[in-house]
């Protein structure tokens, strides 16, 4: 099977979450599911290279699990990209504008060597505003992104256009 079809398949839409009028896609059976997930995993590392980063970065929550695999399975550190105010040392942070209101992202500032190459993960890109305030905060960091990946792009959000000229992998784009 197709990676973007295996996808497909574990992937589930939630009508009304979490506010009326939203489909929620919800990515937990690809997860629980060990060869699923483990062919999801290796389609991001062969698409990316695996010589093509020295760190992986994930974005809170369900980014840590795709980030946190690619690690381990490429002998690399994992950094995690969280909400404000969870992290417990020095910060660097980026601020982006919600529907309703600001969100914040913070990393350690002393989370990336200077010009180390970043591959960052997320497990949906939908309007793209949180993958560009991260890309952003890695670069304050001094870490270079060298990939984006993600597991699903919903393309009707065109989150991809405002990351432009970066390339965008998805493994399944909807
Ligand atoms: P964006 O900033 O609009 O691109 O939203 C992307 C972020 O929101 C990612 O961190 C996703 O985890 C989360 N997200 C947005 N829509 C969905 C969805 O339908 N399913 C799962 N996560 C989503």
């Amino acid at each position: 099977m197709e990676i973007a079809e295996l996808v497909a398949s574990k992937v589930l839409d939630v009508p009304d979450f979490p506010k009326p009028g939203i489909v929620f896609k919800d990515l937990m059976p690809l997860f629980a599911d060990g060869p699923a997930f483990a062919a999801a995993i290796d389609a991001i590392i062969a698409v990316q290279g695996v010589d093509s980063f020295d760190v992986v970065a994930g974005i809170e929550a369900r980014g840590f699990v795709v980030a946190a695999a690619i690690a381990y399975a490429t002998g690399r550190g994992v950094v995690p990209i969280r909400k404000a105010g969870k992290l417990p040392r020095d910060t660097v942070s980026a601020s982006y504008a919600l529907e309703y209101g600001e969100a914040t992202l913070e990393v350690h500032a002393d989370a990336f060597m200077a010009g180390e190459r970043v591959l960052l993960v997320d497990d949906v890109l939908a309007t793209g505003g949180t993958a560009a305030a991260t890309l952003g905060l890695i670069e304050q960091a001094g870490g270079r992104v060298s990939g984006f990946s993600v597991v699903l792009e919903l393309s009707f959000l065109d989150g991809r256009s405002r990351l432009a000229p970066r390339p965008v992998h998805a493994l399944l784009t909807v």
